[in-house]
């Protein structure tokens, strides 16, 4: 793949430098059967270094995880080589699938059926707590 053009799909742009491999294990991009570039410590005017990552296909992403992990992050949605619309995401209200509970006693860990559901309830300081036992999710606790 041309790392410069796609014809459609997504291009992610403005990733804190180091940030690309976490959200390309969350979207489970190595997955997927079309061409995913992924670039790391790329230059760029606004930060000293970013990454960034290119998607050859126009597949579901959840927005949700890439805010969740990177909140300046900007998606662009690209058809025919032309971007058409650039996402600003914002820090998710809910992560629903998105994080598991790490408490033991949790229902979520025995009724494995059920969505595993966070709120956010500290906005400034992106803290998110477990909808049925409070526990505070830690930030690494992803599911892949
Ligand atoms: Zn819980």
């Amino acid at each position: 793949m041309n790392i410069d053009t796609i014809k459609d799909g997504y291009v992610i742009d403005h990733i804190t430098a180091g940030n690309a491999i976490k959200i390309y294990q969350m979207l489970s991009l190595d997955k997927l059967d079309c061409q995913v570039a992924l670039i790391t410590n790329a230059k760029s005017k606004k930060t000293i270094i970013k990454d960034i990552i290119k998607i050859g296909s126009l597949i579901d992403i959840n927005l949700d995880k890439i805010a969740f992990i990177n909140p300046e992050a900007t998606v662009n949605i690209v058809k025919n080589e032309k971007i058409i619309e650039k996402k600003k995401l914002e820090i998710p209200k809910h992560l629903i699938n998105v994080c598991k509970c790490n408490n033991p006693r949790c229902i979520t860990s025995t009724e494995r059926n059920l969505d595993q559901i966070f709120n956010l309830v500290d906005h400034k300081n992106k803290i998110y707590r477990c909808y049925y036992c409070e526990s505070t999710l830690e930030k690494e606790q992803f599911i892949f």
